[in-house]
């Protein structure tokens, strides 16, 4: 019988989720939803110069944005001092790590004098043949390493990776201190939690053989690897703050959907033919390790808006209603408990789809339909709003006067019998209207625009401009 899938997710609390990191956690999630496995989350904070709560809450909040649910956990590395002590103290008792009292100046002066030699600097296994405690000194734990052959990472990416053990050393698996180190804590729990795939960012290649190592020393079979390539800036330096935002929520905060946001990572290094937009359902159906290349991606902020753009024109009205509430709060176009007639709004909404890239922008249209008074664009006023449309204005303010609902087919009637006598194009009337209404040149089709408006407020807004040209 095959074992069952079990893939972990196990940022440090040290940060915001961001970018890097949640196309790991996406990758891990879609691997095992694929092979119906489980995927763990796991905080790994025993960093606590670095690690905090509200990262920890940070993270779980993006991942949960991102609808990266996980079967197991979080569980958290402070929580499991007492499991790593075991295992410690199994590879001293093994004879598989020893007890090292060289002091943090004796090292750096060790290091000094390698590097001032030409040499790797490396830990040069003094303590490692120590009969005896050194008195009065607290020790570190150093794992014995092997000093002669090589060490091969079989990974479901990269293919066979060979390192030289020569170039490997003793590594620190407990502090003096009493807290264990990275690359010690991550294989007990992979180990104890069953993982079976470990899916991580590829600058974890390099510790992979030191935790084959551990592995081995502790009799455990060696899961798989996959290490997932880089990504990198336009500039092609390794993604960061330089090039925009990089945390998570910041996209939320921006008016992205999660669900484009997902699209686009999982953009980053894996492919499909050539297709582009995926539905969850698509991915969790074609998601496999053999289409992740091993070339670094390039995070590109233009695609993102545009494939955002895509699913919001692909979303429903009444999931945007939805979700575009909280933008209109934060516009400050509606208060938080205002009422707005949700089959009103989601025509409005109707109208705009199309011309909006993120939910932030979707909410700033909204602003005319919604809001009671509008403010002009300052160019547009003076550009639609003067002598030359007065007259126009002021004979649609009279004839909309006597209808009673603005409706698209009305509203074209007396658009059409205002140009034939005053003989001008539609557009010369059609310019200052939208002004008049959106404060703006641009909207989406007039006729829309008024019916959605309601009568009165296009009376109201009539009036005004009409006061505003004097
Ligand atoms: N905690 C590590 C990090 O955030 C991940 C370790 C791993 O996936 O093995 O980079």
């Amino acid at each position: 019988m095959t074992e069952k899938i079990r893939v972990r997710f196990a940022p440090s609390p040290t940060g915001f989720l961001h970018i890097g990191g949640a196309r790991t956690a996406l990758f891990n999630y879609l691997y095992a939803r694929h092979n119906s496995g489980s995927f763990v989350l796991r905080i790994e904070d025993t960093d606590r110069s670095r690690s905090t709560d509200e990262y920890i809450e940070a993270i779980i909040e993006g991942m949960k944005w991102l609808g990266l649910d996980w079967d197991a956990g979080p569980f958290r590395q402070t929580d499991r001092f007492d499991i790593y002590r075991k295992y410690v103290d199994r590879l001293i008792q093994e004879g598989r790590a020893y007890y090292c009292y060289c002091s943090a100046e004796e090292l750096e002066e060790r290091r000094r004098l390698a590097l001032a030699t030409g040499k790797m600097p490396k830990y040069d296994g003094r303590c490692r043949n120590l009969k005896a405690p050194v008195p009065g000194e607290i020790p570190a734990v150093r794992f014995k390493m092997p000093q002669e052959g090589q060490t091969i990472v079989d990974d479901l990416i990269r293919g066979m990776v060979v390192f030289d053990n020569s170039q490997l050393d003793d590594f620190i698996i407990m502090r003096s201190d009493g807290t264990p180190t990275y690359n010690f804590t991550v294989v007990v729990d992979d180990v104890d939690m069953r993982i079976t795939h470990i899916v991580r960012g590829d600058d974890h290649l390099n510790n992979t053989p030191k935790q084959i190592h551990i592995y081995k020393a502790l009799g455990y079979e060696i899961p798989k690897f996959a290490h997932l390539p880089m990504i990198l800036g336009s500039d092609k330096t390794r993604l960061s703050k330089r090039h925009g935002a990089t945390s998570v929520m910041a996209y939320y905060e921006m008016g992205y959907l999660p669900d484009a946001l997902v699209n686009y990572l999982v953009r980053l290094g894996w492919s499909y033919g050539d297709q582009e937009v995926f539905s969850r359902e698509e991915l969790i159906k074609h998601f496999s390790f053999e289409h992740v290349g091993k070339a670094a991606a390039v995070f590109n902020p233009e695609k993102l808006l545009w494939l955002n753009g895509q699913y919001i024109i692909h979303s429903s009205s009444e999931k945007l209603t939805e979700l575009v509430m909280p933008f209109l709060v934060k516009e400050e176009i509606i208060k938080e408990d205002q009422f707005l007639d949700k089959a009103w709004l989601c025509k409005a909404i109707d109208t705009l789809k199309e011309r909006s890239k993120t939910l932030v922008e979707l909410a700033k249209s909204l602003r005319y339909y919604i809001a009671e008074e509008i403010e002009y664009n300052e160019k547009a006023k003076e550009k639609f709003l003067n002598a030359k449309s007065r007259d126009l204005l002021i004979e649609l303010k009279d004839s909309l006067f006597s209808i009673s609902d603005l409706s698209h087919q009305e509203l074209e009637k007396v658009f059409k019998m205002i140009v034939e006598k005053h003989n001008v194009k539609l557009k010369d009337l059609a310019q200052p209207v939208r002004v008049a209404i959106t404060g703006v040149t641009e909207s989406p089709g007039i006729f829309e625009v008024l019916e959605i408006v309601g009568k009165e407020k296009t009376m109201r807004r009539l009036e005004k401009a009409i006061k505003v040209i004097g």
